[in-house]
């Protein structure tokens, strides 16, 4: 396997145009059940009896009883590896799409931008009747439902999950995102049974336009004898270890006794230590409405600004101490008045050992010479000595000003030059 793995890792290019299509199997370490597994049967009813318009018309209350079910069963899942590496590869690969049949929404939930979602979404609702007061679909998390059906708020009338059942049309929009999506260099096929159209048709058409196709499931499927290469093991340990092989993160950084990672969607526990920062929920504040500041808020923020601007927060980690971050550094995109703002901190008990200038050292360099940036600036608020020492450091100019609160205030910048003393 390790030499197919190396393989497939060469072809994934920085500026590859790369689709990966996932089914059911890449949610089953998730605790997912797939349909055609040993569980493809609920109270006696075939599934495919209970997902479809029929099947609703005669009995609301036994379809809805099957999906609030599955939500709640939902709600107690994680996304897994296979979710998080997909998900980075989103933030890593500019060229990169994520099409899925899945509808439980935990690659949303690792983080990933843009899903094509070719069935929908378990977590959204439509109005039955399709009365004219309510929107075409909107999410509602509330698990479970206290009413089955639960009710359209606009007309009273039932409301049906947000997914696409047997026997309905796809949204032509995503079937057409999809084709062009399968316009590719390399295209994957993850955990699924390749056999419900048109999904199982996009390989055939990804082949046709010359890319290279993989296939990720541990049972032999019609793709299996189709594609290039055929990884024979399941998603959560091909694509972690393909991620490795991958080499570091483009965003990551290493210093001589640090490393620098970004923040992204899986790294919850750490956003959630950096959401008491004053200087983190100033970076989330300032510029964008987060009503409800969770860690998982500041991890997709994060995450959404390296995707755009390729600026966020990262993780600093001390070598020695590899798999707890000693703090963080972030370049906001727009800093006070113009230009990028660096932000950077350090859990108490690692403040004077350096690593804040190390670290800040890091992101600036990334800034120069990879982003090219002209200059960065910034503010700190309640300037004390730790704070002017490390600027002065970095050989940044600085002047200590009134803040438009009143409070005294740092003021930094680069000036068009990188920081001294790399
Ligand atoms: P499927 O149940 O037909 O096939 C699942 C496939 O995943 C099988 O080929 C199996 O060998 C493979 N698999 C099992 N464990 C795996 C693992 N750990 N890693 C990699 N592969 C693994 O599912 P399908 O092909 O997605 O098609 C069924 C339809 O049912 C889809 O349209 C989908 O919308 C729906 N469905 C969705 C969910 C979900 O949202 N999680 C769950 C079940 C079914």
């Amino acid at each position: 396997m390790r030499s197919r793995l190396l393989s497939v890792a060469r072809a994934l290019r920085a500026d590859a145009r790369i689709t990966v299509m996932t089914g059911a199997g890449v949610s089953a370490a998730s605790g997912v059940p797939t349909f055609r597994g040993a569980d493809g049967l609920w109270k006696g009813f075939r599934l495919e009896d209970l997902a479809t318009p029929d099947a609703f018309a005669r009995s609301p209350h036994r379809v809805w009883e099957w999906y609030d079910w599955r939500r709640q069963a939902l709600a107690g899942c994680l996304p897994n590896r296979a979710h998080h590496v997909l998900a980075s590869w989103s933030l890593r690969f500019p060229r990169f799409r994520l099409i899925t049949q899945n509808v439980d929404g935990l690659h949303e939930r690792a983080g990933a931008a843009d899903v094509l979602r070719l069935h929908g979404s378990i977590w959204d609702v439509r109005c039955w009747n399709r009365c004219t007061a309510s929107p075409d679909q909107w999410r509602d998390d509330t698990v479970p439902f206290p009413v089955l059906p639960p009710p359209c708020p606009h007309c009273g009338g039932p409301l049906r999950p947000g997914v696409v059942w047997f026997g309905e049309m796809l949204d032509r929009d995503v079937v057409d995102r999809c084709l062009d999506a399968t316009c590719c260099d390399v295209f994957f096929t993850v955990g699924t049974s390749a056999l419900v159209h048109p999904a199982a048709g996009f390989l055939d058409h990804a082949r046709r336009h010359g890319a290279m196709t993989v296939e990720v499931n541990p049972e032999v499927t019609p793709a299996t004898s189709v594609v290039d290469t055929a990884i024979s093991e399941r998603a959560e340990l091909v694509l972690p270890e393909l991620d490795a092989a991958l080499g570091a993160h483009p965003l990551a950084l290493s210093t001589a006794r640090l490393r620098l990672e970004p923040l992204l969607p899986k790294d919850v526990e750490a956003a959630h230590r950096l959401w008491t920062h004053r200087d983190v929920r100033r970076y989330l504040w300032d510029d964008r409405i987060i009503p409800r500041g969770t860690a998982e808020e500041v991890a997709r923020a994060s995450a959404t600004d390296f995707a755009r601007y390729r600026f966020g927060l990262w993780l600093v980690y001390a070598r020695e101490e590899a798999r707890t971050p000693v703090g963080f550094c972030g370049l906001r995109a727009d800093g006070v008045g113009a230009g990028p703002q660096l932000l950077f901190g350090l859990y108490p008990k690692h403040w004077g050992q350096g690593l804040a200038q190390e670290a800040s050292r890091g992101v600036l360099a990334h800034a120069f010479e990879t982003l090219r940036l002209p200059r960065v600036i910034g503010a700190a608020d309640a300037p004390n000595e730790r704070s002017v020492r490390t600027l002065a450091a970095l050989g940044m100019r600085f002047e200590r000003r009134a803040g438009h609160d009143g409070l005294d205030t740092l003021f930094y910048s680069t000036e068009g030059r990188p920081p001294s003393g790399r």
